[in-house]
Order: C-alpha cells, then sequence, then structure tokens
C-alpha cells in the first residue's frame, strides 16, 4: 500500500484467488473494463488491472491481481500475494468442489498475508440458478464462521460485481484511516 505525499491517493492491492474456472478473470474484467468473456482461457493473463475511484476526496486506485492460470497447478507464488491488503476469495455457485476449496485459500491466505486483509467470500455465476449445488445459506454461513464479508455475483450478467470490489476497498480504506488517526 502506498500514500503519496500530499496524503491523497492510495494504492491497494487486491488478490483474486480460488480454483481453476470459477471466473476470477472475468469478475476482474468485468469490474476493471465492464467485460466479460464467454471463452476465457487460463493461459494467458494479465498480471494486473488498475482501477481508479473516489472515496471521501481521496483518489483510490484499486490494483486488482489475476493468477492468471497458476491456480491450475496449485502454485499460486507468494509474490503473487506479497503487499496485499483485500482479497476475493472466489468459488462458482454451480460446482460444489469449488467450495469446498474455500478453506485451503483462506488457510494459503493467512500463510501469506496479515490478519489485517480485507476478506470477501464471493459465490460468483448466481446466473446458474438452475444448476446450483452451493446455497446462499451455506455461503453466509461459512463467512460468518471465518470472519468474512459475503457476496453472490455473476460475471455474466454483472449482478453485485462492482459490489463485492467497492465493499472491500472500503474495509480497506476505513482500516488504513483508522490506522493513520
Ligand atoms: P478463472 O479460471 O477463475 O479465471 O475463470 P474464468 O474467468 O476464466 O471463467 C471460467 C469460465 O466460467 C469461462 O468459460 C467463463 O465464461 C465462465 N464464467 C465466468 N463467470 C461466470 C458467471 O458469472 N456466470 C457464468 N454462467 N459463467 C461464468
Ligand atoms: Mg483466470
Amino acid at each position: 500500500m502506498e500514500k503519496s505525499e500530499e496524503g491523497e491517493e492510495y494504492l491497494f492491492k487486491i488478490v483474486v484467488i480460488g480454483d481453476s474456472a470459477v471466473g476470477k478473470s472475468n469478475l476482474l474484467s468485468r469490474f476493471a473494463r465492464d467485460e466479460f468473456d464467454l471463452h476465457s482461457k487460463a493461459t494467458v493473463g494479465v498480471e494486473f488491472q488498475t482501477q481508479v475511484m473516489e472515496l471521501d476526496g481521496k483518489e483510490i486506485k484499486a490494483q486488482v491481481w489475476d493468477t492468471a492460470g497458476q491456480e491450475r497447478f496449485r502454485a499460486v507464488t507468494s509474490a503473487y500475494y506479497r503487499g496485499a491488503v483485500g482479497a476475493l476469495v472466489v468459488y462458482d455457485i454451480s460446482r460444489r468442489t469449488t467450495f469446498d476449496s474455500i478453506k485451503r485459500w483462506l488457510d494459503e491466505l493467512k500463510i501469506h498475508c496479515d490478519t489485517t486483509v480485507a476478506r470477501m467470500l464471493v459465490g460468483n455465476k448466481c446466473d446458474l440458478e438452475n444448476i446450483r449445488e452451493v446455497s446462499i445459506e451455506e455461503g453466509k454461513n461459512l463467512a460468518v464462521e471465518e470472519g468474512l464479508f459475503f457476496i453472490e455475483t455473476s460475471a455474466l450478467d454483472s449482478t453485485n460485481v462492482t459490489a463485492a470490489f467497492e465493499i472491500v476497498i472500503r474495509e480497506i480504506y476505513s482500516n488504513v484511516s483508522r490506522r493513520v488517526l
């Protein structure tokens, strides 16, 4: 995290983690560029994308990182996590195995980041209601248990994508301003 000399510009690194194909890259491109890719491949990857927003009259730059396929080999490097102050931990509501993996991703986050990292549990693909395997209640319960924010999103139809990132950014910002004051 960086703060400008004037104290009015912030850069927050946010990581997006979760099993392969849960929709991480599409959440990111929806948030940063309002784009969705039906045939996105796990391979190619932009390292991160930056989105600027204003909070309290301050310019906030959210630098959101994509695993770029590293997660397929369960080999997300420590460099990926370094300096992160926020995390979206994503599963696919239509694939229970991806929900079962959440604890493992949280463990990994605990190893690499300090405890103040703002964490949001994200149940993506909520447009796939007809083939849902994980209920909203299960998501909520896990979030309460682990002390996470919780939201269901659809990168396909844009539901809650901006909200998911903004809640995390606001939480990071309030953590920072508490520390500064
Ligand atoms: P990643 O491996 O976690 O980065 O996942 P991707 O973003 O590459 O998405 C994997 C697949 O899921 C792609 O075929 C996407 O088109 C699809 N996908 C991503 N988000 C959604 C969503 O919200 N709803 C639906 N129905 N499909 C999605
Ligand atoms: Mg991806």
